[in-house]
């Protein structure tokens, strides 16, 4: 997934940012607002991890702008816990859950699954597509009982196919969902990721639709 982070303080935003990036996550890592505002208009993130208290302003302000635009993607608000009144502010500005500060990474990784989960519309963490098994909270993958191993990347394209299997995801999302800004982009990535997801989970897994892109046949 690319993820856009906005928060300001620094051992936080390092944590969080590494994190999400050893899973296989693009992290863009904003710390103002402004800067927030204009990468959320540049790139479809599929999901925004948002602290409200910004130097430059309230991040409140960036949520609005995403509805207001109907952007509908899942907001993850980051709030401190004595800021009940920010934390209801978000809810009812249409962010999709919250965290307190200080909070566990792996609480993190578990709310930005089950929002994105929601968003799919498939709150099941278990996707079964023929041989194929899928246990997106386990993250573990099995064919015809055969568990195999995926790498955080090879997950990380899985996991875009796997939203909504049959439907075709084009190449520039899948290298968008690779790759944060400023990072180098290895060539023929894209391919690269799909041939070796091939060879785990089946030739017919994924199909190519030449020039366009892929999908994962359901
Ligand atoms: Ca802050």
């Amino acid at each position: 997934m690319r993820i856009l982070l906005v928060e300001d303080e620094l051992g936080l935003g390092e944590a969080v940012q590494e994190h999400a990036a050893s899973a296989g996550h693009a992290v863009d890592w904003m710390k103002t607002l402004e800067e927030a505002e204009h990468a959320a208009q540049s790139i479809a993130y599929h999901l925004v991890l948002l602290d409200l208290a910004l130097p430059d302003g309230s991040g409140l302000d960036l949520l609005r702008g995403l509805r207001g635009r109907g952007d509908k993607v899942p907001v993850i608000i980051l709030t401190a816990r004595d800021r009940i009144s920010d934390r209801i502010a978000g809810l009812n500005a249409g962010a999709d859950d919250y965290l307190v500060k200080p909070f566990d990474l792996d609480e993190l990784s578990a709310r930005i699954l089950a929002v994105t989960r929601r968003y799919a519309g498939d709150p099941n963490p278990v996707l079964r597509l023929g041989d194929l098994e899928i246990d997106q909270t386990a993250r573990s993958v099995s064919v015809a009982g055969v568990q195999t191993e995926l790498t955080a990347r090879e997950w990380a394209v899985l996991e875009l196919l796997m939203r909504r299997p049959g439907a075709l995801v084009s190449k520039d999302r899948i290298e968008d969902a690779l790759y944060a800004f400023g990072a180098e982009i290895e060539s023929n990535a894209v391919e690269v990721y799909v041939s070796r997801l091939r060879k785990k989970l089946g030739r017919e897994a994924i199909h190519t639709v030449r020039g366009l892109g892929y999908r994962l046949e359901p």
